[in-house]
């Protein structure tokens, strides 16, 4: 059995250590922030910067169920999802879903989902460090450098080191300045976010059961996702450009006060001021995606998650990613009868081509987004009568192949590809 010493204990870092507990592996995990399972840290861990409602869709649950999670459990950490709703014009359109594998995608409390995950890596005996920052990485020695929160700095060694360690990874930098030939390119989108929660979901009119967009009318300054969470409160990441007005960076109060009048225009005007004084509050956060070449070093280091390839939430898998990089890893090492070389190098041979078409697709949703039309709409609706029509010709449509299966990646980017090249076709003809 191996000693792993995963730097990272979010999402991804700690599914990993619950299912490699499992196992009979020794696993250490290395988290900057405070523990979520303390009461005194629950405002320890500012939330602000990160969307606080995310949607898990099939692959994320079965990634999670596969850990030993119980579904029931699972469930409490979110509402399941029947519908997307989208608001144009001031008026709402709802598109209902209908379930291909028998489960629900959830809109999850990311809180409640991460304090889930800790829960049982303290089950399974998964040893903490929490408050400790990974400063450096020995990548040939497999060892971590960390510093506690009085400042101390100790080394850890291991068999294997796992970067979890999100988007700005410590372990990726060690990879990038050590290895050679290892390419690593990393863009910004063209609009950053900031997060807005209004606490009153239910008496504002809003429905759990669905997630909500805003900002389709927008000529693509805007693009606003929402998504109810359990304690009854709604969560919007505004997404816009840097600069101008409307914008992040804007001071213009006035300004600001119009854009949620024009794009909350169905809230009341209680609610719309308070989403104004947390915008003008917040500080903004950028969108990045992150491509490496490789996933893994010899049989020393492994990346997952968004230390990996991290993109922008415009098809809302980055969690549902990372969940399932978890899964994937976990069923190489079986194959492998535990033998990291082998199971490292397999990971990088099928993860790197999912991870590229996920953000291919997810770039090619935001253009969409940031550029929309009409068309946008036409299409959805043109698809889902195409393949109704003649479903062994017309392929199905790709957002609820996305929310309700768990059909890799680089296939649904062949669906969205032809459906664009039968769109085509169609309104030519
Ligand atoms: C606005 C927005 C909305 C989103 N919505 C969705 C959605 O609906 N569905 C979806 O699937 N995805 C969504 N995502 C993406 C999702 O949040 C990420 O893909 C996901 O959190 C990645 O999980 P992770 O565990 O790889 O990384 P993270 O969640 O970033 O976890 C990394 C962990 O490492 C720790 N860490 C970092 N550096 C160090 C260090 N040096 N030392 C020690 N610890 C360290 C951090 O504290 C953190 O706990 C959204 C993202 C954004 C920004």
């Amino acid at each position: 059995m191996h000693k792993i010493i995963i730097v990272g204990g979010g999402l991804a870092g700690s599914l990993s250590a619950i299912y490699l507990a499992q196992r009979g592996h020794e696993v250490h995990v290395i988290e900057k922030r405070a523990d979520p399972l303390l009461a005194q840290s629950a405002n320890a861990d500012p939330v602000g910067s990160r969307a606080i409602g995310v949607s898990m869709t099939v692959r994320g649950i079965k990634a999670v169920l596969g850990a030993g999670i119980g579904k029931q459990e699972l469930d409490q950490c979110g509402e399941p999802i029947v519908g997307m709703a989208f608001s144009v014009g001031g008026q709402r359109r709802v598109r209902e879903l209908t379930p291909l594998e028998g489960l629900f995608p959830l809109s999850l409390d990311r809180s409640a989902f991460q304090r889930l995950l800790n829960k049982y890596a303290a089950m399974h005996q998964v040893n903490y460090y929490f408050e400790h920052k990974c400063i450096d990485v020995d990548l040939e020695g497999k060892a971590v450098l960390i510093q506690g929160p009085d400042g101390a700095m100790r080394h850890l060694q291991g068999d294997l080191i796992i970067g979890a360690d999100g988007a700005h990874s410590a372990v990726r930098r060690a990879m990038q300045s050590g290895l050679r030939r290892f390419e690593f390119r990393q863009s910004f989108f063209r609009h950053g976010y900031k997060t807005l929660v209004l606490p009153n979901a239910a008496e504002l009119g809003f429905r759990k059961d669905l997630l909500y967009f805003f900002g389709m009318d927008s000529k693509g300054l805007f693009a606003g996702r929402a998504a109810t969470i359990p304690n009854g409160s709604i969560s919007f990441a505004i997404c816009l450009p840097y600069t101008g007005t409307p914008s992040l960076g804007s001071q213009n109060r006035e300004a600001m006060a119009d854009f949620f009048s024009r794009y909350f225009g169905s809230l009341p005007p209680a609610s719309r001021q308070e989403l104004l004084e947390q915008f003008m509050a917040l500080p903004s956060n950028d969108l990045i995606n992150v491509r490496s070449s490789t996933f893994h070093y010899k049989d020393k280091v492994l990346l997952i998650g968004d230390a990996a390839h991290a993109t922008a939430p415009f098809l809302g898998q980055g969690m549902n990613m990372a969940l399932e990089d978890v899964h994937v890893f976990m069923s190489l090492l079986k194959k492998h009868g535990e033998a990291l070389e082998p199971a490292l190098a397999d990971f990088t041979r099928q993860r790197k081509v999912q991870a590229d078409a996920m953000q291919d697709m997810a770039i090619a949703n935001y253009e969409a987004l940031s550029n929309p039309n009409l068309i946008f709409f036409l299409q959805t609706r043109y698809t889902r009568y195409m393949h109704k029509k003649f479903p062994r010709v017309y392929p199905p449509d790709m957002a609820e192949k996305l929310y309700f299966t768990s059909v890799p990646y680089d296939e649904l980017q062949q669906i969205q590809k032809k459906q664009n090249v039968w769109y085509k076709l169609g309104r030519v003809n």
